[in-house]
C-alpha cells in the first residue's frame, strides 16, 4: 500500500517534512560522498557578501549552480560542493560606515583603523544564518559547514602568492594616470567596476564656453574685434583646470560674428551649435588654429592652486606665477564632429584623453578637485562638491561674458556601483595589474570557454576582452587584502611579499605578532630593512580590489600552493561549471578569467550559464527605494521552494531578462504542479483500491496502444532531458518534462480511466498500473535535479514505501536511462496527430457553447494528406470517443473551412481543421442530458465523502423529461455503471441521504446519493 495522497496538497509544508529528512539521513553529504571514485565535476561557487538579505536574484543564481551538480552526480560524478563568502571590500566598509553614521575617510581614521576593521569583520556575517536558512530552504546542495572565507589568513596568503607571481613577472606598476575616482569611498575604481555602474538618462549641463583669443590674428583674418574660440562641456566643474584647446587639423572652421563679437567653431557644428543664423565672416583650417593662444577661464596662480606642466608622460614640474598666462590650441585626432563646437575642452586631470593629449603636448596641468570631490584653492566655489559648484562656476563666467548658452542634456554616466556617487575621472597614482600585456592570452584562452548562451562568448565578453584596459587593482581604503608592497623611502624601491615565510625572512622584521591579522593596521606596523640600501620599508597603504580576491578562489579557498600542490593537475582546477548574472561578465567572470590566464594561462572554467537580470512585474529594476523588492521567502512560504524553482527553470531561458511576478509562479503552479500532482493522487488512489504492488506479479502484461506510446513517449523524455542537461539547457530539459506531463495527463490518463475503474482485474489494467507507476517513478528521477523536493515526495511513496532496499532517497539514485528500443517514432507521430484533431474539435465546441458531454451526430475532418488521413483512420476509436462524436467524415481542407454557422463551427490551424455541427437531435440531447447526470452524481459522491470503490442508491425527482430519461433503459444503464449506483430510485430520499438540487440545462433535478453497506 502507497501512504493515501489527498488531491489538496500544500507544497511548502511537505517541502519543510523532506528537508528534515534530508538533514536528519544527511542526504546531500551522501550524494557526495557515494560518488567517490568517479570522474570529478567541479563548480566554482561565486561568493556572496553576507552583509544584507538575500534576495530573489540570489535565489535565481543558486538554483542554477544547483541544478547542474545535482544532474551530474544523479549520472555519478563526484561532485562535492564548496560554499564561499565574499567578506571584504567596499561593500562591507559602507555597510558598518553607515552604522557608524560616516561620510568620509577622516572620520574613518579618527575612529582608529583597528576598531574599524573590527567592526567590518563583525558586519561581514550579519546575516549569515539568514543566508543558511535560505540556501537550504531552496535546496541548494553546497557545503556551508566549510566554506572559504576571503578573509581567512590562508585565503590571503594565496593571493599574496598569485600578487607575487604577478610581480616577478613584471606584470605589476604603479602609473599616475587618470582613473575613475569614486570621491565618497576616495578611492579608484577598476573599469569592470564602473561598468557595474553606469546609469542612463542623468542630467547634467550642457554647456558652450568663450575662450578669449589673445592674439591679433586667426589665419589671414585679423581680428578687429574680441574673438572667442568656442567649446562645449557637460563637465563645467572642470573648467578651472582648463590648460588648452584641441581642434581637428583637417576640418574646416568658421569664424562668425554675434553680437560684434567673433566666435570661432567648426563649420559642420555651426547649425548644430546655435548659430546656423550668424554670418560667417571667414572660413579657416583647422591647422590655422593650431599655435593660437587664448587666456586661461581662470588663471590658477589667482586662486592659490599648483601649475605644473607635463616633461613627459610621467613626470611634471611646477611652474612659476604668471600673471599673462596664456594656454595654447593643440590638435586632436580625438576631436568628434558628432558633438559639441568641433573644439574640446581640455583638463589633463580630469580625463584619460586629457591626460595623454597633455603628455604629448607639454601641457600645464592644473589640479583644483581634492580626493573628496572639492574645489580646493581660493575660488568664489571653493570648498564645494563638484557637481554643485557647476552652477556657481557658469554664473562666474556668465557674469564675465563667457558662457554663450547653458542647457541641461540626459546622458549616461558612470556613478560608483557600491554608493551611488557620480565617478570623476581623476588623475593620481594607482596600481595597476598589465592586463593587456596577456590580452591576446585572453582572447585565446575564451575560445576554449563554453558559454550559455552562446551570444556571450564573443558578445558581451569578447568585447570586454578586446577593449581590455590594466586592471586598476589598488584601493586607498582599510578592509581588504593589502597589497603586499613595502615601499623604501631612502633608495625608492619596492619589494613585493608573498608569503609569510618570507615575510618572516626579512631582515630586521619588526612588528610581527602572534596569532597573526593579515589586515590592516597590523600588516602597516610591519617593517624590515632594505635589501639595498638598509633604510627601512615601510607597506604601502592601500588594500587590494576585492573583485581580485574572489576571482583567485580557485586557488586561495585551497591555500594553494601552500597546501594542495597538486590542485592545478588533479581535477579541482579549472571548475566544469559556474553561473551567475551577466552583469559578471565584466565582474566575477572577467576577474576569474584574467587571474588564471595571469598565473597560468588556463581557463579557469569551462562552462557558464549567464543569467540574466530579475526585473519586476512591470520590467522595472527592483530596488528598495521603489519598493518593488520582492522577498523570497514571502513566494516560498506562500508556493514551495520548488514552485520558484521550477519557474526559474522553464519560465525564460536563462540568459534572458525576467519580469518576476507572483502571478507567474502561482501560474506555474496551477499548470505544470497541480497537474502532475493529480495524476500522482489519482494513481495512488487506485493503487490501493486494487492493491496493486509493483513487481510483485511476474505476469505477462498486455500493454495496450496506449502505454506502448507513454512508454515511448517516456523513453524519448529521458534521452531529451538527459540531453538538455548534459547541454547545459535546464529550460528545454524542464518544458520537455512539462509536455510530457500534460500528456500524461491529458491524454494517457484520461484515456486511461476506464481501465482503472472496471471492477475486474485483468491484465490490461494491471498494465495501465504498471505503465502509469512506471511513469511517475521514472518522472520522479528526471525532475530531481529541477524540483527536488516534489521528487523526493514521489519517490519515498512510489520506491521506498515498495522496495525496502532501493537508494533511500531520489538523489541516491542515478539518473534513468533510455531503452530507446521502445521508442516508436510512428505511434508517437499518431498520438500526436490525434491529439491535434481532438484539440480542433474541441476548440470548436468551446466557441460553439456546446458542452464537451453533449454528444454530436459527426465531425468533419481535414488533415495534411491522405498518409495522414490513413494514420487517423487508425485512431478513429479514439478521436469519436474523445470529441464525442458518433462519426468522423474527410473533406478537403478547402471544403471544411467552407462549413459555417449556423450549421457548423470550424476550428483550424495550418494544414488541419475540424468542423462541428451544432444541430443536437432528441436522441443526442437525451444522451448528453444522461451523461450531465452522471457528473453530478459524480460530484456529490466526492461531496458526500464516498470512496471511489463504494456503491451507492440514487434517488432523483424532476419533471416529465428528467422522467423520461431515467426510464430509458440504454440510458439508465448507462447512468448506473458509471455512477456504480444499484438502482435508481424515482422518490423523495429517505432521511440522512446526502442530497442536492440541480439545474441541468434548464431542467430543475433533486438527485440523492446513499451508501450501500
Ligand atoms: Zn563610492
Ligand atoms: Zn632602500
Amino acid at each position: 500500500m502507497f501512504r493515501p495522497v489527498s488531491s489538496k496538497v500544500n507544497f511548502p509544508q511537505f517541502e519543510e517534512e523532506i528537508l528534515s529528512f534530508w538533514r536528519s539521513k544527511k542526504v546531500f553529504e551522501r550524494s557526495v560522498d557515494a560518488r567517490q571514485g568517479g570522474q570529478r565535476f567541479v563548480l566554482y561557487e561565486g561568493p556572496p557578501t553576507a552583509n544584507g538579505s538575500p534576495g530573489i536574484h540570489h535565489v535565481l543564481s543558486r538554483v542554477f549552480k544547483d541544478i547542474i551538480p545535482r544532474y551530474k552526480a544523479m549520472k555519478g560524478f563526484y561532485a562535492p560542493r564548496i560554499a564561499g563568502w565574499d567578506t571584504h571590500g567596499l561593500p562591507v566598509e559602507l555597510e558598518v560606515e553607515k552604522e557608524l553614521g560616516f561620510s568620509s575617510k577622516a572620520q574613518i581614521e579618527d575612529f582608529g583603523i583597528a576598531k574599524f576593521n573590527a567592526r567590518c569583520r563583525e558586519s561581514v556575517f550579519s546575516y549569515l544564518k539568514e543566508w543558511n536558512a535560505l540556501t537550504e530552504r531552496i535546496a541548494f546542495w553546497i557545503d556551508l559547514e566549510h566554506p572559504y572565507i576571503t578573509m581567512d589568513n590562508n585565503y590571503i596568503e594565496s593571493v599574496w602568492w598569485a600578487i607575487k607571481r604577478m610581480w616577478d613577472k613584471n606584470l605589476i606598476y604603479q602609473g599616475y594616470k587618470v582613473t575613475p575616482h569614486c570621491p565618497r569611498c576616495g578611492t579608484s575604481l577598476s573599469s569592470h567596476e564602473v561598468a557595474l555602474g553606469y546609469k542612463d538618462d542623468t542630467e547634467d549641463p550642457s554647456v558652450y564656453i568663450k575662450f578669449k583669443v589673445s592674439g591679433k590674428s586667426v589665419g589671414d583674418f585679423a581680428l578687429d574685434k574680441p574673438a572667442y574660440l568656442l567649446a562645449w562641456t557637460t563637465t563645467p566643474w572642470t573648467l578651472p583646470g582648463n590648460t588648452a584647446l584641441a581642434i581637428a587639423p583637417e576640418a574646416e572652421y568658421v569664424i562668425v560674428e554675434v553680437e560684434n563679437e567673433y566666435l570661432i567653431l567648426a563649420s559642420a557644428r555651426q547649425e548644430a551649435s546655435g548659430l546656423g543664423e550668424a554670418p560667417v565672416m571667414a572660413k579657416v583650417k583647422g591647422s590655422d588654429l593650431q599655435g593660437v593662444f587664448y587666456e586661461p577661464l581662470f588663471n590658477p596662480h589667482d586662486f592659490n592652486v599648483e601649475r605644473k606642466r607635463f616633461d613627459n608622460l610621467a613626470s611634471l614640474n611646477l611652474q612659476a606665477a604668471d600673471k599673462d598666462l596664456t594656454y595654447p590650441v593643440i590638435g586632436g585626432d580625438f576631436v568628434s564632429m558628432e558633438d559639441g563646437t568641433g573644439i574640446v575642452h581640455i583638463a589633463p586631470a580630469y580625463g584619460e584623453i586629457d591626460y595623454e593629449a597633455g603628455g604629448k603636448n607639454n601641457l600645464d596641468f592644473v589640479h583644483t578637485v581634492d580626493l573628496q570631490g572639492n574645489i580646493i584653492g581660493t575660488y568664489p566655489f571653493s570648498g564645494k562638491f563638484v557637481k554643485d559648484a557647476d552652477k556657481d562656476i557658469l554664473d562666474d563666467l556668465k557674469s564675465r561674458n563667457l558662457l554663450l548658452r547653458s542647457e541641461t542634456i540626459r546622458h549616461t554616466y558612470p556613478f560608483c556601483w557600491r554608493c551611488d556617487t557620480p565617478l570623476l575621472y581623476y588623475a593620481k597614482q594607482t596600481w595597476y595589474i598589465r592586463t593587456t600585456a596577456i590580452k591576446d592570452k585572453l582572447i585565446a584562452r575564451n575560445d576554449e570557454i563554453n558559454w550559455y548562451p552562446e551570444h556571450i562568448k564573443y558578445g558581451r565578453f569578447g568585447d570586454w576582452l578586446q577593449n581590455n584596459v590594466d586592471w586598476a587593482f589598488s584601493r586607498e581604503r582599510y578592509w581588504g587584502t593589502p597589497l603586499p608592497v613595502w615601499h623604501c623611502d631612502a633608495c625608492n624601491s619596492y619589494e613585493c611579499v608573498g608569503s609569510i615565510e618570507e615575510l618572516k625572512k626579512k631582515p630586521n622584521l619588526s612588528g610581527f605578532k602572534e596569532p597573526l591579522d593579515l589586515h590592516r593596521p597590523f600588516v602597516d606596523g610591519l617593517t624590515f630593512d632594505c635589501s639595498k640600501c638598509g633604510a627601512t620599508m615601510k607597506r604601502l597603504p592601500e588594500v587590494i580590489d576585492c573583485w581580485f580576491d574572489s576571482g583567485a578562489m580557485p586557488i586561495a579557498q585551497h591555500h594553494y600552493p601552500f597546501d594542495n600542490d597538486a590542485l592545478l593537475e588533479d581535477g579541482r582546477f579549472p571548475a566544469d561549471y559556474i553561473s551567475e548574472a551577466v552583469d559578471q561578465t565584466r565582474g566575477w567572470f572577467y576577474s576569474l578569467h584574467a587571474i588564471s590566464t595571469l598565473l597560468f594561462n588556463r581557463i579557469c572554467f569551462s562552462n557558464v550559464i549567464c543569467l540574466g537580470h530579475v526585473l519586476d512585474a512591470k520590467g522595472e529594476k527592483m530596488s528598495k527605494a521603489r519598493g518593488n523588492v520582492v522577498e523570497p521567502g514571502a513566494i516560498i512560504n506562500k508556493y514551495g521552494a520548488d514552485a520558484l524553482r521550477w519557474y526559474f527553470f522553464t519560465g525564460t531561458a536563462p540568459g534572458n531578462v525576467r519580469r518576476f511576478s507572483e502571478e507567474a509562479v502561482a501560474e506555474v503552479t496551477r499548470r505544470f504542479f497541480l497537474t502532475l500532482w493529480n495524476v500522482y493522487s489519482f494513481f495512488v488512489t487506485y493503487a490501493n483500491i486494487d492493491k496493486f504492488a509493483p513487481g510483485s506479479k511476474k505476469v505477462s502484461l498486455e500493454p495496450s496502444e496506449l502505454d506502448r506510446w507513454i512508454i515511448s513517449e517516456l523513453n524519448q523524455l529521458i534521452v531529451d532531458v538527459d540531453g538538455g542537461l548534459e547541454a547545459y539547457n535546464p529550460t528545454e530539459a524542464g518544458r520537455k518534462i512539462e509536455g510530457f506531463v500534460d500528456d500524461l495527463s491529458n491524454w494517457y490518463v484520461r484515456r486511461s480511466r476506464r481501465r482503472f475503474w472496471k471492477s475486474e482485474s485483468d491484465a490490461d489494467k494491471l498494465a495501465a498500473y504498471t505503465t502509469l507507476y512506471e511513469c511517475l517513478v521514472t518522472l520522479s528521477k528526471l525532475l530531481a535535479p529541477f524540483t527536488p523536493f516534489l521528487a523526493e515526495e514521489l519517490y519515498q511513496n512510489l520506491v521506498c514505501s515498495v522496495f525496502p532496499d532501493a537508494p533511500e532517497s531520489v538523489h541516491l539514485a542515478d539518473f534513468p536511462v533510455a531503452d530507446k528500443s521502445k521508442i516508436d517514432e510512428q505511434l508517437m507521430a499518431d498520438a500526436q496527430l490525434a491529439m491535434k484533431v481532438c484539440s480542433l474539435g474541441r476548440a470548436a465546441r468551446s466557441e460553439a457553447g456546446i458542452k464537451v458531454r453533449q454528444p454530436l451526430d459527426h465531425a468533419v475532418v481535414s488533415v495534411a494528406g491522405t498518409k495522414d488521413e490513413e494514420r487517423l483512420k487508425k485512431l478513429k476509436p479514439q478521436i469519436l470517443e474523445e470529441l464525442n462524436v458518433k462519426e468522423l467524415k474527410f473533406d478537403a481542407l478547402s471544403e471544411v473551412v467552407k462549413l459555417e454557422k449556423p450549421a457548423y463551427v470550424v476550428g483550424a490551424e495550418g494544414n488541419y481543421a475540424v468542423a462541428m455541427p451544432t444541430e443536437i437531435s432528441p436522441e443526442l440531447k437525451a444522451e448528453g442530458m444522461a451523461r450531465e447526470i452522471v457528473r453530478r452524481l459524480q460530484a456529490m459522491r466526492r461531496s458526500a465523502g464516498f470512496d471511489i470503490a463504494d456503491h451507492i442508491i440514487t434517488y432523483y425527482q424532476g419533471g416529465d423529461y428528467i422522467r423520461e430519461i431515467m426510464a430509458d433503459k440504454t440510458l439508465a444503464e448507462y447512468i448506473k455503471q458509471e455512477t456504480l449506483s444499484q438502482e435508481l430510485i424515482d422518490g423523495v430520499p429517505e432521511e440522512g441521504v446526502f442530497t442536492e438540487r440541480q439545474k441541468i440545462s434548464g431542467y430543475d433535478i433533486l438527485l440523492g446519493v446513499k451508501r450501500l453497506g
